[in-house]
Order: C-alpha cells, then sequence, then structure tokens
C-alpha cells in the first residue's frame, strides 16, 4: 500500500482508496490497478475458455477416433462373418 497525490488537489490519497478524501476525484491509479486486475482477469478468463474448449475439442476428437476403431472392428467382423457366411454356403452346396 502506497501513497500518491491526488492529480487534482494535491492531496495524498492511498492507492487502494477508490477516490480522495480530500475533493472526491476518482483515484485514477487505483482504478487502473483496478482496471488492469480487471483486464487481468478478462484474460485469464478469456484462456481459461480458450482451455476448456481445447480439451473438449480433444475429448471430441478422442471420441471420433474410437467412433473410428469402433467402426473399423465392426467392419472386420462383418467381413469375416460374410467370408464364414460365404465359406458354409459353399460347403452346403458342395455337400449337396
Ligand atoms: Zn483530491
Amino acid at each position: 500500500m502506497g501513497l500518491v497525490n491526488c492529480r487534482d488537489c494535491g492531496g495524498t490519497i492511498s492507492t487502494n482508496a477508490n477516490m480522495c478524501p480530500h475533493c472526491g476525484t476518482i483515484n485514477t491509479i487505483q482504478n487502473e490497478m483496478l482496471y488492469e486486475d480487471h483486464l487481468e482477469y478478462e484474460h485469464s478468463l478469456a484462456e481459461f475458455e480458450h482451455q476448456l474448449e481445447m480439451e473438449e475439442f480433444e475429448a471430441w476428437e478422442r471420441a471420433d477416433a474410437e467412433a473410428s476403431k469402433f467402426t473399423a472392428i465392426m467392419v472386420i467382423v462383418y467381413v469375416v462373418f460374410a467370408f464364414l457366411f460365404l465359406l458354409f454356403i459353399g460347403w452346403v452346396m458342395n455337400d449337396v
């Protein structure tokens, strides 16, 4: 906590004070700090949102990869079953 001079009346104001206790002028240094805090907050919020989006995207990509893997396995299973079915048909036909 520091002291600054009011830009209007020259009186000392705490950097934590929102306004000058002598003339009531808004403490711009304090407000700048608040504004910077706000900007920093907005920035970290945006970063956090971006991170969330990335995680969501990655999760979606993982799910998509899982789905692709599942589809590939299903295709292989179908092909194997079709092959076995044809083999069985051929076997039955030859037997008859
Ligand atoms: Zn003042």
